[in-house]
């Protein structure tokens, strides 16, 4: 893999690019959107201020050059992006992708595997906290069971595409679903991925006690099934990962609260919008939309972006405590891109 040309203040590159292609989305899930903000008269962003496809692919193609390797959409959610396809196609293309994926909630992925997979497409991460119906509706607040949802993983599975299941566990909400959820995955042999639930944004009521740690989670599943520990694919991999001995089915810990991996972070984020976070706890992003749409040049845009990125000096969940959690300004997560 070619060097990135920049490293921040504690000498992380920038290698991995999320771009939000919208704020929008068909799920309301409490720990995310509650409906009593996002309802029917929240404030999205406007069609105008949506970065253009032209836009997003110029954007993309400087931080290319600047030494990102890894692409992946998000939102919102990202399947309500009208003709996402074309973005796909745009993208992938580019000179010094290296792999470009997609979080969805899986809703519409279904019937959109087969031409996501043509247009380019690596992988997805499907989320799905529940596999109860009346747990799983409850959380997605939007009538959904969680059927559908796994259709579209067997489904996107069969258009070629690698397919991640991702459970974000609350205590008290989801957690009696830990081990249905990871026999039911195990026996389908799909990846799934425990996210410990994290303080974003300023709507989700979040509170350590909500957090069910990777140590609890990880007891629950060793104690029916024998587990062994799988190196990193490669430097800053998020997840910690296992096998289930005798077997190539994996499962993932993300561990944002209790095992922070800011020191190895090299994640950049855009929102829909085209602000650029440094972190996903970054309470102000850097217009390069306005940037963009004043007339500057490639060079211009290139020289911004290494210039904020010089001084990343970001390691919020390293620092989290009861304090930052509660009163510490932050962007939602459905507008910055999870
Ligand atoms: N709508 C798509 C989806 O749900 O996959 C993409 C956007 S969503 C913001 C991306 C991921 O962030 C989802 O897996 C979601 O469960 C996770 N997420 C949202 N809020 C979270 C929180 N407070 N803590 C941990 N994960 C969270
Ligand atoms: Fe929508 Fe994803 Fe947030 Fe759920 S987690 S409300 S699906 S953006
Ligand atoms: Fe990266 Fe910020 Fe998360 Fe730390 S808290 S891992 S710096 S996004």
């Amino acid at each position: 893999m070619q060097q990135s040309v920049i490293t921040d203040k504690f000498g992380r590159a920038l290698q991995d690019l999320r771009i939000s292609v919208t704020d929008r989305c068909n799920f309301r899930c409490r720990y995310c959107m509650p409906r009593e903000i996002f309802g029917k008269d929240f404030a999205f962003l406007p069609k105008e201020h949506l970065l253009s496809f032209e836009e997003i692919e110029r954007l993309t193609k400087v931080f290319l050059e600047l030494g990102v390797r890894k692409i992946r959409l998000t939102g919102g959610e990202p399947l309500l992006r009208r003709d996402i396809k074309h973005l796909i196609e745009r993208l992938a293309n580019l000179d010094g992708l290296e792999d470009i994926g997609l979080t969805t909630n899986g809703v519409l992925l279904g019937k959109m595997a087969t031409g996501l997979k043509q247009a380019g497409l690596k992988r997805v991460n499907v989320s799905l906290d529940a596999i109860d119906d009346e747990t799983f509706m409850k959380i997605n607040d939007s009538n959904v069971k969680s059927q559908p949802v796994i259709d579209s993983i067997i489904k996107a599975k069969e258009a070629g595409l690698k397919v991640k299941v991702n459970m974000v566990v609350k205590k008290g909400m989801n957690d009696h679903q830990i081990l249905p959820m990871a026999n039911f995955f195990k026996k389908i042999g799909v990846t799934l991925r425990f996210i410990e639930f994290m303080d974003v944004g300023q709507t989700n009521g979040w509170d350590f006690k909500h957090v069910v740690t990777k140590k609890e989670i990880f007891e629950m599943i060793a104690n029916e099934h024998d587990l062994e520990a799988v190196d990193p694919a490669y430097f800053g991999e998020v997840a910690k990962r296992y096998r289930y001995t005798g077997t190539d089915i994996e499962v993932g810990f993300i561990t944002s609260v209790s095992e922070s991996f800011c020191s190895s972070c090299t994640r950049a984020r855009i929102a829909a919008d085209g602000h650029f976070f440094t972190c996903l706890f970054a309470g102000e992003g850097l217009n390069l939309k306005d940037i963009l749409r004043d007339g500057a040049t490639n060079q211009e845009l290139t020289e911004t972006i290494i210039s904020r990125w010089k001084y990343r000096d970001d390691r919020y969940s390293d620092e989290r405590t009861e304090e930052t959690a509660k009163n510490r300004k932050k962007i939602e997560m459905s507008y910055i891109g999870g």
